[in-house]
């Protein structure tokens, strides 16, 4: 179907931060498949874990214990606030997921009224039905209704509003602490702290949407940690896997007890190659310290794209958000931005408000970040003034 615009262009391989096309030009890929590819293409330990993974069991059901599984769901937890895990396949289930986990939370504490997410406008949380209706986004439901009801779509940082939006019905307030497809929009700290009050004060449950900022992309294992809370659930997926589809909900042992037995479930989910594979990323960030360079190289991206924009002050205003999650927010249009950075050899992605977003897979070198500024200033060179 032609649901994507598609640039014509396409790969034969790639290396690290580098892809190749099929007439051998190459490209640094400061997109990774829409921040899926956080440890670059190609990456020997986990081709290793793959092909070991081929001779074994790929699929096993969930009628089964899966000792993969359940190996991830420790690291997991381990790594994050959380207690219990449930496995999926993509960040659109991972968050529909939460949203159930939320509801039934409430539903087991007999609040059966109890079931309206509060959601924040420019948000986006999938493209299946119910997480559309919680995206709000206009563009994206025309044409699909009528949308599952129970979500309130507010603007961030009007603590007041937020408050006045809270009743008796409201069952979670669901946030991306930086929005990612919305223009690389940081929720600020203080306001996810606020979040964080009024949950308690209401006994509202505070889900957060890392489908994009979780695994160390900002830096820490999860963007929530910025601002020194813990949500009760956690919707995960994009870079789980390194490339491989697998998403995940966490939550606390407390507010995962609504999940009884029969409650939910996903046929593909968790299943032993998955889970494998994505136990893999998890040593391989352990083992390589690879977060604790994230600040640094994120450090000297904003301030050589500050010099850039300075040079350039006509053609690009602003970078933002986090760690490797950064944007420049442009006057030129930013799908022309873009399209001029394919053309010099480097891989961007756009998002809302204008937004050209910068999302190198997290072990890039330093080497690799010099050149993306020299492919930048030459696809802003090429734009005319
Ligand atoms: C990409 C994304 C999703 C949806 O993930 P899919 O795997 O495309 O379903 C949900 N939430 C956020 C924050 C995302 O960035």
């Amino acid at each position: 179907m032609n649901t994507y615009d598609r640039y014509q262009i396409s790969f034969k391989r790639g290396q690290g931060s580098w892809l190749e096309d099929f007439d051998g030009n190459k490209y640094l890929d400061f997109a990774s498949g829409i921040a899926v590819n956080i440890l670059g293409h190609n990456h020997q330990r986990l081709n290793n874990a793959l092909k070991e993974r081929i001779d074994g069991l790929w699929h096993i059901s969930n009628l089964y214990k899966i000792p993969e599984q359940e190996e991830l769901s420790k690291r997991l937890c381990n790594i994050s606030f959380a207690d219990k895990a449930f496995f999926c396949n993509s960040g659109a289930e991972a968050v529909e997921g939460a949203i159930k986990v939320a509801r039934r939370y409430h539903f087991s504490k007999g609040n059966k009224k109890r079931n309206d997410i509060i959601t924040f406008e420019g948000s986006f949380h999938g493209r299946t039905l119910g997480t559309l209706a919680a995206s709000a986004n206009n563009k994206h439901i025309e044409g699909f209704g009528p949308m599952p009801e129970g979500f309130v779509s507010i603007p961030f940082g009007d603590h007041e509003l937020l408050k006045n939006n809270i009743s008796s019905s409201t069952a979670a307030i669901l946030v991306e602490p930086i929005q990612g497809e919305g223009g690389i929009r940081v929720i600020p700290e203080e306001c996810l702290r606020g979040i964080r009050v009024l949950c308690d004060e209401n006994d509202i449950l505070m889900v957060v949407d890392e489908v994009q900022s979780g695994l160390y992309r900002t830096g820490r294992a999860f963007a929530y940690e910025w601002s020194n809370i813990t949500p009760d659930i956690m919707a995960l997926a994009k870079g789980l896997g390194g490339g491989f589809p697998i998403g995940a909900v966490l939550s606390t042992k407390g507010v995962a007890e609504g999940m009884s037995s029969g409650s939910h479930g996903s046929t593909f989910g968790g299943n032993p190659l998955a889970c494998s594979i994505a136990n893999e990323v998890l040593k391989i960030f352990e083992d390589e310290k690879i977060s604790e360079n994230i600040t640094d190289k994120s450090n000297k991206l904003v301030s050589g794209l500050e010099k850039l924009i300075k040079r350039h002050k006509n053609k690009i205003k602003d970078v933002r958000g986090k760690g490797l999650m950064l944007g420049i927010e442009c006057y030129i249009e930013n799908s022309i931005l873009t399209e001029k950075s394919l053309e010099a050899g480097l891989l961007l992605v756009n998002a809302g408000e204008n937004v050209v977003r910068i999302m190198p897979p997290l072990n890039i070198t330093e080497e690799d970040i010099d050149e993306f500024f020299l492919r930048f200033n030459n696809a802003l060179e090429s734009l005319e003034n």
